[in-house]
């Protein structure tokens, strides 16, 4: 077995454990195992072990991969940031977008999305700690933001993700997630049901999942550590 195999091994026992111990139903969890920063051979090598879902965050390095791994039926999720210059790409070659934060990109996502391809699957990406320079919509924007996403033709809103700030233990960690879970929740209540809930990652898996995450976006628990982000920019 390669180290990728049995860390993937390893990551979907601790995913089944961590479901167990919080009376979740595994089959509800879905791993999406994040590859950006590493080669395509890795990414073969967790394939070949049975993944087929995978993350990747800057469009460069991500069409490189795709392009040749184009061999194996791969399902492609973008969880980077949206640029509005980068729309029609990752229209093209994704079947899931996790990062909408803003109608505009979202429009040209739609727009944009070949019509030889299903509709695109998305998450609206919330700023759920409230930090000024991240990503995300904010809580009080939700709604709109949601209503009129899932009001586009050839995008399919499917839920919300979120990265939350980093906290050290397990009850903080739950926090941000629960807010999370409790605004798809008010959304439903609303008329909008949404069915993924996008959070957790290698350090705080347990709260996602303690917390409802339908879709937990692994990459160094599965791949190692990732070289220097600007090594690669
Ligand atoms: C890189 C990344 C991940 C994976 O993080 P790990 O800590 O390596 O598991 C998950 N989600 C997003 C949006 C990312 O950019």
């Amino acid at each position: 077995m390669t180290d990728v195999a049995a860390r993937l091994a390893a990551t979907n026992a601790r995913i089944r454990t961590l479901a167990g111990h919080w009376g979740r139903d595994p089959a509800e969890i879905t791993l999406l195992a994040v590859s950006k920063g590493h080669p395509a051979a890795a990414v073969r090598q967790a394939a070949a072990a049975g993944q087929l879902r995978f993350g990747e965050s800057y469009l460069q390095e991500a069409a490189a991969k795709i392009d040749s791994l184009a061999d194996l039926e791969l399902e492609w999720h973008f969880i980077g940031p949206v640029q509005s210059n980068k729309t029609r790409d990752i229209a093209a070659r994704f079947a899931w977008v996790h990062g909408v934060d803003r109608l505009r990109t979202a429009r040209r996502l739609s727009e944009q999305r070949p019509t030889t391809l299903p509709p695109l699957e998305v998450c609206i990406q919330v700023n759920i700690s409230g930090e000024p320079s991240k990503s995300g919509t904010t809580l009080d924007a939700l709604p709109d933001l949601a209503r009129a996403v899932a009001s586009l033709p050839r995008l399919r809103l499917r839920g919300l993700m979120a990265i939350p700030a980093p906290a050290p233990e397990l009850e903080r960690q739950r926090e941000p997630y629960r807010r999370l879970r409790e605004a798809r929740d008010a959304l439903a209540v609303r008329g909008l049901s949404l069915d993924t809930l996008s959070m957790g990652m290698s350090d705080d898996l347990e709260a996602a999942i303690a917390e409802g995450s339908t879709l937990v976006r692994v990459g160094t628990a599965i791949f190692g550590p990732r070289p220097a982000a600007d090594a690669r920019a």
